[in-house]
């Protein structure tokens, strides 16, 4: 017993963790660094390594956390804010309850508003973390009353204010320069063929294009990821602003060209429109191969990233992002009556369906 004891003790005291946790400076020092999963089954299927950002591991749950740090932080440099003032933001959700993280750890207020088509999840968190949440009608960005024109004059109404304006404030695309397309490199050793992912902003496709690129050259081809419904599909493969259907995927697809995808839009190497047919199936088969949770432009990404592995043949790193948790989306994504009201149930092979639990 005693002789157990102590060789116990020995096997801890020589352990030692592969990276040291750093300390971080509260709250915003844990946004990003976050694993780069490889996809097994995926990666078997098309013979390339599917690896992908879990960025619904940063501490809002999605890839927006950075994008909202350094448009925060952008504000305070040019003397937009001061301690005690308010950020306000048009917002999908995601960048919202990044911003209302950021803002209560800096100590800011948030005032976020948002169309009313977005998941009651989203709704729901957004106010507990204290932000001021106006859900408005979901009209188009050339009709005054957008969300984004909104927060605009809200914040304009206001003293010591600062609208973000995430679509078209290049701090966003920063976050992903300086973040997270250094990370892709140095996970990858360099060794990264291709990048793929859908835009809502563009700051995560165009940032990480603009660094991966300027890293590799045309060593790395960069592809975007679109909804139906979207134009941007047809603005890359045609020139023209098409757009055709709809999408049940949340936080992507874009009606025009932002100024964070302007930057950068000359960096893109082809693109892919993918049906909710092929995102919900492949969000149900992340969830039983790989035990990953995440939500249906995550799942659009996977299966992007797939058909660029194809495109690129065998043998290659192709990197993706899985933007956010499912967590938000479940009373829809997880709902055989929700479901089914899309059309999508029969996109689910029956050996799958038994996730379908609400
Ligand atoms: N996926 C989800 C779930 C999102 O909320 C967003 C942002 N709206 C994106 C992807 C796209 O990210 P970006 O704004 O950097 O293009």
């Amino acid at each position: 017993m005693n002789s157990l004891r102590f060789v116990a003790r020995r096997a801890y005291s020589t352990a030692k963790p592969a990276v040291v946790p750093r300390i971080t400076p509260g709250l915003i020092g844990a946004i990003g660094n976050t694993p780069l999963i490889r996809l097994n089954r995926v990666s078997e299927e098309v013979g390339s390594d599917i690896l992908c950002k879990a960025e619904w591991m940063n501490p809002g749950g999605s890839v927006k956390d950075r994008a909202a740090l350094f448009v925060v932080k952008d504000a305070e440099e040019k003397g937009l804010i001061r301690p005690g003032g308010t950020v306000v933001e048009g917002t999908a959700g995601n960048t919202g309850i990044g911003l209302a993280h950021v803002c209560r750890a800096k100590g800011y207020k948030c005032v976020i508003y948002m169309p009313n088509t977005q998941s009651q999840e989203k709704i729901d968190l957004l106010r507990m973390l204290g932000a001021e949440v106006h859900p408005v009608p979901a009209v188009a960005f050339d009709n005054p009353e957008n969300y984004n024109h909104q927060a605009r004059r809200h914040a304009e109404s206001l003293e010591n204010a600062v609208w973000t304006n995430q679509f078209d404030n290049i701090a966003n695309r920063r976050a992903h320069i300086e973040t997270t397309g250094p990370e892709i490199m140095a996970q990858t050793n360099g060794e990264v063929d291709g990048f793929v992912c859908a835009t809502g902003t563009g700051g995560t496709l165009a940032g990480t294009a603009r660094y991966l690129k300027e890293q590799k050259g045309d060593k790395v081809k960069v592809f975007l990821a679109d909804p139906p419904g979207s134009v941007l599909y047809s603005y890359f493969t045609t020139g023209k602003f098409d757009r055709e259907g709809g999408s049940i995927t949340e936080g992507i697809g874009q009606g025009r060209i932002t100024d964070n995808l302007d930057q950068d839009k000359d960096l893109i190497d082809g693109a892919f429109c993918i049906p909710d047919e092929e995102s919900v199936h492949m969000l149900y088969r992340l969830l039983d191969e790989e035990g990953i949770y995440v939500g249906a432009s995550s799942a659009l990404n996977v299966v992007a990233a797939a058909k660029m592995a194809k495109q690129l043949g065998p043998g290659k790193k192709i990197v993706t992002i899985l933007c956010d948790g499912a967590y938000r989306y479940q009373s829809r994504l997880f709902s055989r009556q929700w479901l089914e009201s899309k059309k999508l149930l029969t996109a689910i092979p029956e050996h799958l369906q038994k996730y379908v639990v609400l």
